[in-house]
Formats: C-alpha cells, structure tokens, sequence
C-alpha cells in the first residue's frame, strides 16, 4: 500500500475485515512541513492498521530528518528523528482509548497530528552535531571542532592558573 497523500491512508478497506486482520502502508516523503513549526525531510516509515474489536490500532515506525543547529559550535546540521507508536481509532466513544481518537466516518486517517507531536518529541532540547562537540572557543569563536586555537588551554587549564600564581607571588604582595 502507498499512503493517499502526504500522511494520510485510506483505512476504509480495513473496517470491513476480519478481527486480527491488518494491512502495511509505506510513507516515502522526501519533503513535508507540518502546521507550519515541524520540516522534515526523507520521511520514511511503516504503518500497520490492524483491525480490532473496538476500532483500527495503528502502529507506526517512522524515520525522518529535520534541519538544526549544534547549541554548542551553531553549526547548521541535519538531525535525524525516529518515532515508534501506537495509538488506536475507535469506532466508538465507548471504545476509545487515553488518546481519545476516533475514527472519522470516511475511514480517512490523517497521520499529520500524530507524527509532528511524536517527532518533536524526538528532538533533543539541547540539539549537538555531534556527542563529541567541542563548540566554539569562547575567546576567539573558533568553531574547536575545525579549528585549533591556544585559547581554551591557556585559559581554563586548571593546572596552568595554579603554575601562575606560583610563578608570580612578587607580583601579588
Ligand atoms: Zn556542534
Ligand atoms: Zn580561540
């Protein structure tokens, strides 16, 4: 199955089979921005609509990237994302789960909601390149990941402010 545009598959079909039945849509979005706050980029995922007594369980797998920016070294760099979640449509009120969704009389079920809240989830507060990110030297801004300036060692070595002060008792007293 290929999904009916962007995030949204026409579950239909699945209502009218079998308890335990279930289908796989594809998503392959090389592009989408979601209600406007959310770009993601090379989405791709798995979604299985399983048909069930109370409505139609959905579990999603979904992978994507969206563009950020190291917190440390500012660098512009793209983050990937992964979502992974379950969440069921209910034919009724009377079946509905915590999440409270239902399923809309057109069967027509739009992921949209769904994947932007799960993928900002994903994104860290603090956003890094890299784990390993050195930053920016913060007398010079050198990007420390590219760069290597003196500053950082001369500065907040620790071992070199105590060989200072040995170094210079005359021009303390
Ligand atoms: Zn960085
Ligand atoms: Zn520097």
């Amino acid at each position: 199955m290929v999904a009916k545009g962007p995030l949204r598959l026409n579950a239909g079909f699945i209502v009218g089979l079998p308890v335990g039945e279930s289908r796989d849509f594809e998503l392959d979005i090389s592009h989408i921005c979601l209600e406007s706050d959310l770009i993601l980029d090379d989405l791709v995922g798995n979604v299985r609509i399983t048909r069930t007594a109370q409505g139609l369980l959905l579990h999603a797998v979904i992978q994507a990237t969206t563009p950020s920016q190291c917190v440390r070294c500012l660098t512009d760099f793209t983050l990937p994302l992964e979502a992974d979640f379950t969440e069921l449509y209910a034919f009724s009120r009377n079946g509905m789960s915590e999440s409270g969704l239902l399923l809309p009389d057109d069967a027509q079920i739009d992921l949209t909601p769904l994947v932007r809240e799960y993928m900002l989830l994903a994104i860290p507060i603090q956003p890094l390149c890299m784990p390993s990110c050195k930053g920016l030297c913060p007398i010079c801004g050198a990007n420390q990941n590219e760069v290597v300036c003196d500053h950082p060692e001369e500065e907040f070595d620790p071992r070199l402010s105590v060989l200072k002060t040995w170094l210079k008792p005359n021009e303390i007293e």
